[in-house]
This record gives C-alpha cells, sequence and structure tokens, in this order.
C-alpha cells in the first residue's frame, strides 16, 4: 500500500482555528510528526498515533523521517504552525522527496492541508492592517543571506508593501530588526503605525499597536509576528486599518454616493488606472498647464489624478528617483485641500480654529483665497488622520484644483434654507468630482444673490420655491462676464438632474483646461439651453502679471 503524507498547517494555536481538514487529517494518520511545542499545541487532538517530536533546528530529520515512514506505507501527519507553505514543512518535505527522485503518480502521496497564517491570525487581532498589497518578510538569516533579506526589505519599503515580519528577533537575532526599522524610516514616516502581536490565538497572547519610531520599545521575540503598516494605514480606536482605496470614489460616511453605479467603472472615474497612462493621448486627462507641457509622464498624469481625488496632493507626487530606476515614496507628503465650517455655515468656533492651528503646526501653511475658501497645505504621512479630526469637529472637506465646487450662501444665517438640501444633494453628488478645468457652482438661496451666484461658472438661485439658472460665468479676467440666464422657475425635483446631465456632458466632451464658459460656447447647447454671445468690447487679453 502507498503511504500518504498530510502536510498540515494548524493555524495560530487556538483549536478553534484549526481547520476540520487539518483535525481529519491529524486523527487520521498514524504517525505525526512535529516540533515539540506543536505536538503540545494539538495534543487534544491525539489518540494512538505514534508521535515523533523534535526539537527547533531539526526539520530536516523530521522530514527525512516523514518520508521514509510514508514510504514504509504509512499515513504520516507532519505539522507546521500557520500555514505548512509559509515558512513551515511543506517545502523542506518536497525537497526530501525530490532528493529521492519521488514522482506523483509512483511514490508517496501528498496532501498539503493549509492553515490560518500568523500575518493572518496577528491581523485580525490588530483590525485590518493588510487590507492593501502586503508581503512577508522573515528576519530569519540561519538559512538566507542578510543581504539578501536587506534588499527584500528595501524594495518592501521602497514600493509601499504592508510589511509582516516573521521571525523578527530572538535571543541571538537581535540587531536584524533593528536594521529593518532603520531602512524603513528612509520610505516610511517615523509615525507610520506598526503592530506587535506576541503568540496569537495562545494563552500568552499580546497585543502592542506603536508606531515605526516606537517598535523596538516592545517586547518582540520568536513568537512575535510584527506588521509594519502603509503610507495611508491609520490608527482608529486602537486598531490598525489600511484603507483599501474605497474613498477615491465613494463617500464613506454618506448614504448617498457622488458617483452612481453605472459611473463608478467609468475611465474619467478611475484617472488612476493603466487605462489611463497612455500619454499618446492627453485628451482623456486634464493636467494643470504646467505640468501638461513640463512634465506630461505617465506618472504626472497619474499623480494629478490621484492629488484631485484623494485630497492628498503629494502622496505620488513625491515619488522620487532613487539609486535604480524604481520609484519610492518620500516620507512624508503634502495634503492639500480646502476647509470650511459647512455649505451653509460660515461661522469657525474657536475649537474649529484652534483645532486647524494644531494641525498646520509650525510647518503647514493655511491661504485665504478669493472664492472664501481656506486651503490648508500639511506635511503628513497618514493624511485620513488629519482629515478625520478636522471632519469630527465639524469641518467640511473638499478637494481643490480642477474639480467642481459647490460655493453656497449662508442661507441668510440659514433662516432661509428651504433650497439647502438642493445644495446638500448637488454637492454630494458632483462635488469634488474631476472636470477639465476648475468649475464653480454659486447656490445662493434668494434673489438678493448676495453670494454672486450667477458670477460664477454655473448659478442657481432659488425664488419662489423654484430655481433661476445662470450658465457660463467668466470669473477672471478684464472682460470678465456674469454667467447667462437661462431658465427660470426650474421645479425643485427636476433641479439636481440637470446639473448633473450639464456636468457629466462637460466631463465627457470638454477638452482639457477648458473652461466651462468656452465648452458652453463651443457646445452651443446645454440641456436645450441655447448659448448667446455676449455683447462685449474687444479688450486686450492681459497675462497676469503685466
Ligand atoms: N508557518 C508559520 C510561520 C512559521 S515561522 C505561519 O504560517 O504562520 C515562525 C514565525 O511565525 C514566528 O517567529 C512568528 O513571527 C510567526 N508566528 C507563528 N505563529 C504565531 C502566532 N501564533 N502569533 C504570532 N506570530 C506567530
Amino acid at each position: 500500500m502507498r503511504g500518504k503524507l498530510y502536510i498540515i498547517g494548524f493555524g495560530p494555536g487556538s483549536f478553534e482555528h484549526i481547520t476540520k481538514r487539518a483535525r481529519e487529517a491529524i486523527q487520521e494518520s498514524e504517525v505525526v510528526i512535529g516540533y515539540n511545542t506543536y505536538i503540545d499545541l494539538i495534543r487534544d487532538l491525539l489518540s494512538s498515533q505514534t508521535i515523533v517530536r523534535t526539537g527547533m533546528t531539526e526539520e530536516v530529520s523530521r522530514a527525512q523521517e516523514a518520508v521514509r515512514q510514508a514510504e514504509a506505507g504509512k499515513k504520516v501527519a507532519v505539522i507546521s504552525s500557520g500555514d505548512a507553505g509559509v515558512y513551515g514543512m511543506a517545502g523542506l518535505v518536497y525537497e526530501v522527496l525530490i532528493g529521492k527522485g519521488w514522482s506523483r503518480t509512483e511514490g508517496v502521496e501528498v496532501e498539503v492541508i493549509p492553515g490560518i497564517s500568523a500575518i493572518n491570525s496577528t491581523a485580525s487581532l490588530l483590525g485590518a492592517p493588510i487590507m492593501h498589497d502586503s508581503c512577508t518578510i522573515s528576519l530569519s538569516d540561519h538559512l538566507t543571506p542578510w543581504e539578501q533579506i536587506a534588499k527584500r526589505v528595501e524594495a518592501a519599503g521602497q514600493a509601499d508593501f504592508v510589511i509582516a515580519l516573521y521571525n523578527p528577533r530572538s535571543g541571538r537575532r537581535t540587531r536584524q530588526i533593528v536594521e529593518t526599522q532603520q531602512i524603513l524610516l528612509k520610505y516610511r514616516s517615523p509615525d507610520t503605525p506598526v503592530g506587535i502581536v506576541k503568540s496569537a490565538y495562545r494563552d500568552r497572547e499580546h497585543v502592542v499597536i506603536t508606531t515605526l519610531q516606537d517598535m523596538l520599545n516592545h517586547d518582540i521575540g520568536m513568537l512575535t509576528t510584527v506588521i509594519i503598516g502603509n503610507s495611508t494605514t491609520l490608527l482608529y480606536e486602537g486598531l490598525m486599518i489600511t484603507p483599501r482605496g474605497y474613498q477615491r470614489k465613494y463617500t464613506l460616511n454618506s448614504d448617498v454616493q457622488r458617483l452612481k453605479p453605472h459611473q463608478r467603472l467609468r475611465s474619467e472615474a478611475e484617472p488612476w488606472a493603466l487605462e489611463q497612462w497612455d500619454i499618446e493621448d492627453e485628451s482623456n486627462v486634464a493636467l494643470s498647464d504646467a505640468e501638461s507641457t513640463e512634465w506630461a509622464t505617465p506618472y504626472s498624469v497619474a499623480l494629478e489624478a490621484l492629488n484631485l481625488v484623494n485630497l492628498s496632493k503629494g502622496i505620488m507626487e513625491r515619488y522620487s528617483q532613487v539609486e535604480s530606476p524604481q520609484l519610492s515614496f518620500k516620507q512624508q507628503s503634502i495634503l492639500e485641500f480646502a476647509v470650511s465650517p459647512g455649505l451653509a455655515n460660515k461661522k469657525f468656533t474657536a475649537k474649529q480654529m484652534t483645532l486647524l492651528a494644531e494641525v498646520i503646526g509650525d510647518e503647514g501653511d493655511i491661504e485665504y483665497t478669493p472664492h472664501h475658501q481656506l486651503i490648508v497645505r500639511v506635511s503628513v504621512a497618514n493624511p485620513e488622520q488629519i482629515t478625520s479630526r478636522l471632519r469630527s469637529e465639524g469641518f467640511l472637506l473638499q478637494p481643490i484644483g480642477d474639480v467642481v465646487q459647490l460655493k453656497a450662501c449662508d442661507f441668510c444665517n440659514l433662516e432661509k434654507a428651504d433650497s439647502l438640501p438642493y445644495a446638500e444633494e448637488i454637492n454630494q453628488l458632483i462635488g469634488g468630482l474631476k472636470v477639465p478645468k476648475e468649475l464653480r457652482i454659486g447656490f445662493n438661496g434668494c434673489g438678493m444673490t448676495c453670494y454672486n451666484a450667477v458670477s460664477e461658472d454655473i448659478g442657481i438661485v432659488y425664488r419662489k420655491e423654484k430655481f433661476d439658472l445662470f450658465l457660463g460665468g467668466k470669473t477672471v479676467g478684464r472682460n470678465a462676464h456674469a454667467a447667462q440666464p437661462v431658465a427660470e422657475g426650474i421645479e425643485p425635483k427636476d433641479l439636481v438632474g440637470i446639473i448633473e446631465r450639464i456636468i457629466d456632458r462637460y466631463i465627457e466632451e470638454g477638452h482639457p483646461n477648458e473652461r466651462f464658459h468656452k465648452f458652453f460656447r463651443r457646445v452651443q447647447k446645454l440641456e436645450g439651453y441655447r448659448f448667446q454671445e455676449v455683447p462685449t468690447f474687444v479688450i486686450e487679453n492681459a497675462i497676469c502679471g503685466d
């Protein structure tokens, strides 16, 4: 009879986390071979099996013994903690078999039974740190040259992988984790969240959340896995969470999404996708003036897009060349966005001002623009940390650049706020959407229009429970002019749809950098509203600074 080799990962160590197949295989086996500690961990599953226990450095003799017993016709279980295929016994057993000229058809049968590896068990205790691309690196240099390990740490650091460090430190190997920290500090902020988990799902389980800077001040040993966050990993209520990127398309704290389901997979909703990296065809991606002429690399295209959508100008702009042609992140990135106390609310509280000052610190800056906006620029490793703090203090955060921005009035100190829900709906649906050139929608709650809605690219004025619409204001230049009144008395139920369709068309048909008023003039008709030439005298265009 042909023998059988089960190579089993029994998970982190608790009975509940051993898979059913692993339990069956251990119970079916006649011989169970494993490292002493592991045999103890699964002793509840053992009955009449012959047990072969060996010490820590005896993996090779364990594998050889397993193969021998299987060749003698036995059913043999070789056990590893976690997953047997992750720094476990699976590869070694196969190598021993290969050394003996084993064949799949003639030789002993082999079944590898998967288990929960430490990267998964420790991550579950930390929150959700490996939500994005991650890698495992074993710091053990007993079998792998340190030079190679250091190279992998370097590469993972550069490429912004979340990293799970296995075998991080032992009684004798103490320098590797120090070197690793040093390498990673070249690419990541000292504040990068780090999780240290000892004995996950075992008796002496211990979980610590710290930072890249402070990680060495905690106990790290052979039973520990260290998880290093990437540049976006954030801390929340003592949990480590790496965003998947949903915030690029979705508004997570709202039931209403600005991209409708059919829009979410459109190419313009994913300017960072590979498809859009075609520099030959710049028409599908709008670059800012300077960039389109100076460095229209695929990176700049993607960066610009990311900046706009992500609120985090600079996360990728900070790509810089290092010795190799690979690209890397610098530790810090510039986060740039507009803050206001709300769409309608124009009053900052003292607490908000204090928080703003704290967030900006000595290094950041804040700019007051002609559009009664405050633009904040701060250098951060973790944009979400700052944005979530500001949001929790009631700030409205909006992306800047070539995006749709809604500029509402204060609705007479919120006394005439009947139309405010429409402004909010428009903002949720299209606020922040990337457009060929920056576009402001002025929204005023009464016919006084004291916040000048009619001088914006698009003006919306609420009057007698209906809306008046103005299109195509020329907001700058000596020949600036107000937007054209195109409709009066639009029914409230129709307003949002009309605006959305106008913006959709501008996104789809506008040329890069084409301002909305020029677009309106070129297409002549939007939603049935006809463009009318603005009677104006000829005036030489002035260049800024003249
Ligand atoms: N095959 C195992 C890894 C073996 S290497 C797996 O897939 O998980 C041994 C290393 O795994 C340890 O140094 C530690 O870094 C990690 N490890 C294994 N079990 C662990 C546990 N319960 N808690 C934390 N780390 C663990």
